[in-house]
Formats: structure tokens, C-alpha cells, sequence
């Protein structure tokens, strides 16, 4: 027999179809999938029997997808803040990961990350990281959907030696973890100053062999440009043209700096960009031409990028931002409406993950990966429209419930899996390690 569950919820906004509010509806979750989506009066007469959970005051969305994390650099959050971004990698970041960055940090870090996501209402994180093994069982632990990232750099860590050792180390943890249902996996080269054209070639037919996305910062400064042009003579997007990286399945972290021919080339190639406004405006990189991007049909999901560059894991303040930016800097206030924002932080993760099928709107046959977002606060008051409110008004302090899967993990704000002392206290002994005081 299925475990089913009925939720009745004030408003279920399912994100397909697009824009729609449903009210006096019921989503019914059956095990780890949703099962239907009806009126509670029908739900009433189908499943008289099962348990009910009523959110009077929530509104009930798809679970938040952020489509750009470093999870374990939670763990350096706010250890140096206010610097450009090579200064910040070179000088601060990279040496800090050298000495310290380990299966245990990587660990300790995502389980942190998890913690702080899950109560934001997210569900689902694309990760790049060293120790992907040690993610993954984070990942599980807190009960998340993870997409691991299968890192390659030319550069040796604790983790790996050189590129094609990263690429067999990440190949062979996607084959051991392939059924995991809670996991997938991108190939992740980090930067296109950090892999070389060898290292690309070999991913673009990884990509090709194993249907893997490819997960990759892109055109993320104005300096990278510049650099490129310098060391092959051509503009990073170009680069990875001619080496075949481009097509559906690559997800383009930033795209801050980036031409009408180029927005052209990643319409063309369907290629998706992952946005991410704080990391990009916190490291003085620029802002992403959101309005064009949208115009071209280029599918757009948030991220976050790390708590070091962020230095929040919360993707209510991405779309907030992301709304409000793409306005500004285009002139044109009907840019990215709420409800397309709201898409962008969901089913446009989804996308670019190749996970459309399987997450990103409250649609049967999905897996049930929901949040539910309490609008009846004071500072939400009153109610014309609930997206409205979720996008420019309500904060991820207002997330009650959260599943994954079918299985709750977060229940009247509270962590049901996870012990937030617990948590804090390895932070602060991994604090002491970075910085000893
Ligand atoms: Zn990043």
C-alpha cells in the first residue's frame, strides 16, 4: 500500500501552468511522487482516509532549485569579504583550501549548507566542489536532491593530482551512486582559466558519452575577457565553442559579461545560464544582462554561489534581486515579473539540470519536492497576489514546511533530521582550524 499524504494548503502555485494560483486545491503526495493536484473537495472523496496536513495561511510551491552552490564554503563565510574576485580567490580562498579543505571539511561544510537551504525552502542544489563523495553523503544525510559536480581543474589538491585525475575520481563516484534517487551528477569544470583546451576536449565527449550536463563559471568578470583574448586569442564563450562545449546540456554559471552575438550563440545552442545577482554584485563583477537573456529564450535558473561570495544560501533574496536588477538595468520595469522569477528560481533549475521531468512544478507523476511559504504574516498583509508577495515581500523566514522526496524535512520552520548545535559546533572547530585565535 502507498503512504499518502493529503496537503491542503490557502494557495497551491504549481509553476505549470505558467502563472497559475490555484485556490481551495489539494496536492497529494503518494510515497516519494505527487500523486494528483485537485480540488480539496474532490480530495475529500478520493482519499477519505489519509492523513492531512492544512496550511491555512501558506502558499505551497516547488521545492527552490539553486542552480549554484560551493556548499562546503559555508564553513568560510565572511572570512574575507569586500575584495574582487581573483584578488579573493588568489590571495584569500585558495590558500585557505590548500591548508584545510579535506572529506572532512567538504562534509561537515554541506551538511551546514543543507541545513541553512532546506529551512530556506530549497530542495535541490547544484554543487561544485572538491570531495564530491563527501557532499553526496551530506547530501543524503540532510535528505536533499543534490546535483554533484564531477570538479576538474589543472591544478593539484588534497582531492586530486591533475584534470584527468579529478575526472576519474568524479566518473567513478557517479557510477558507484547512479541509483541513488536523491542524486545526479554534472561534469564541473571549474573556470576557463582554471581547465585547459586538452581538459575541455576530453569533457565535451564525457559529456556526450555519459549525458552529463557541464557545470561551469562563464564569463563571469570583465578581467576573464580580457585574459582570454590575451592567452588564445579569442573570448571564453568562443573558446568553448570551438572545443564543443556549447549545446543543451551546458549551464553557464554568470554570463555577467556577455555580447548580442554571444546571448545569440547561447539561445542558439540552448544553453542555460545560471544567475547568480548577490555573488555577482558582493564581487564588483557586474550584472548579468538578465533582460536580453530572457528576450533571446535563454533558459535562466538562480544560484546562489557560495556563503563566501554571498554570503547567504537564500534564493527568496535571489529573486528578489534578480527581479529588481533586471528591471534597473534595462530600464523597463515589466522585465521579469514575479511570476517569472519565480519560474527562474524552480523550473528553470530544473532545466538546466535536465531534471524537468522530474522536479521544478507541483505536477503529478513529479517527484513531491514542495515548500510551504506562510503569507498571512503581518508585513505580508494583505494578500492581492500571493507570487507578488513571495517575490517582493516575503523572505525565506517565512518557509514552514519543506519535503523532499515525499519525506518532510522541515516542519514549522524547525529541521526535523538535523541538530542545528551540532552543526554550529563543527562550524566554529573548523573556524578555529582557518583562523586560530
Ligand atoms: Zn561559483
Amino acid at each position: 500500500m502507498p503512504v499518502t499524504t493529503v496537503i491542503e494548503p490557502r494557495w497551491v502555485i504549481p509553476v505549470i501552468p505558467k502563472a497559475a494560483v490555484l485556490t481551495d486545491h489539494a496536492v497529494v503526495i503518494e510515497d516519494a511522487r505527487i500523486a494528483a493536484v485537485l480540488p480539496a473537495a474532490d480530495a475529500l472523496v478520493r482519499y477519505p482516509d489519509a492523513p492531512r496536513i492544512t496550511l491555512p495561511g501558506q502558499a505551497l510551491i516547488p521545492g527552490l532549485v539553486n542552480l549554484h552552490t560551493h556548499a562546503a564554503m559555508s564553513l568560510m563565510r565572511g572570512m574575507a569579504d569586500d575584495l574582487g574576485l581573483m584578488d579573493w580567490l588568489q590571495n584569500h580562498i585558495w590558500p585557505a583550501e590548500s591548508r584545510i579543505v579535506s572529506d572532512d571539511f567538504v562534509h561537515d561544510g554541506t551538511l551546514l549548507a543543507c541545513a541553512e537551504m532546506l529551512r530556506s525552502g530549497v530542495t535541490c542544489f547544484n554543487d561544485m566542489y572538491f570531495f564530491p563523495e563527501a557532499a553526496a553523503r551530506a547530501a543524503l544525510r540532510a535528505g536533499m536532491r543534490a546535483a554533484l559536480g564531477i570538479i576538474a581543474v589543472e591544478f593539484r589538491s588534497a582531492y586530486a593530482a591533475d584534470a584527468q585525475d579529478y575526472l576519474t575520481k568524479g566518473i567513478a563516484l557517479r557510477d558507484t551512486l547512479r541509483d541513488e534517487s536523491l542524486l545526479s551528477f554534472c561534469l564541473a569544470p571549474h573556470a576557463p582559466f582554471t581547465v585547459s583546451d586538452a581538459t575541455f576536449s576530453q569533457i565535451a565527449i564525457y559529456a556526450g558519452e555519459l549525458d552529463l550536463p557541464v557545470h561551469i563559471h562563464l564569463h563571469e568578470t570583465a578581467q576573464e575577457i580580457s585574459d582570454s583574448l590575451a592567452a588564445h586569442g579569442m573570448r571564453p564563450i568562443e573558446r568553448l565553442e570551438k572545443l564543443g562545449l556549447l549545446g543543451p546540456g551546458l549551464i553557464a554559471v554568470h554570463g555577467v559579461h556577455l555580447n548580442d552575438a554571444e546571448i545569440g550563440l547561447l539561445a542558439r545552442h540552448g544553453c542555460s545560464v545560471a544567475h547568480c545577482p548577490s555573488s555577482n554584485l558582493k564581487l564588483g563583477s557586474g550584472i548579468a544582462p538578465v533582460a536580453g537573456l530572457l528576450q533571446a529564450g535563454v533558459n535562466i535558473g538562480l544560484g546562489t554561489d557560495s556563503a563566501a561570495s554571498n554570503n547567504r544560501l537564500d534564493l527568496f533574496t535571489e529573486m528578489r534581486t534578480a527581479a529588481l536588477l533586471a528591471k534597473g538595468i534595462s530600464g523597463d520595469p515589466c522585465v521579469m515579473p514575479a511570476h517569472r522569477a519565480l519560474e527562474a528560481a524552480t523550473l528553470g533549475g530544473a532545466r538546466a539540470l535536465g531534471l524537468q521531468d522530474q522536479i521544478g512544478s507541483i505536477t503529478p507523476g513529479k517527484w513531491a519536492d514542495l515548500t510551504a511559504v506562510n503569507l498571512s504574516a503581518t508585513e505580508l498583509s494583505p494578500c492581492y497576489d500571493p507570487v507578488s508577495l513571495l517575490v517582493y515581500a516575503a523572505g525565506r523566514e517565512h518557509v514552514t514546511d519543506v519535503w523532499v522526496g515525499g519525506r518532510q524535512r522541515v516542519s514549522g520552520g524547525v529541521l526535523l533530521d538535523l541538530d542545528e548545535n551540532a552543526l554550529a559546533a563543527r562550524a566554529n572547530h573548523w573556524k578555529n582550524k582557518l583562523h586560530p585565535s
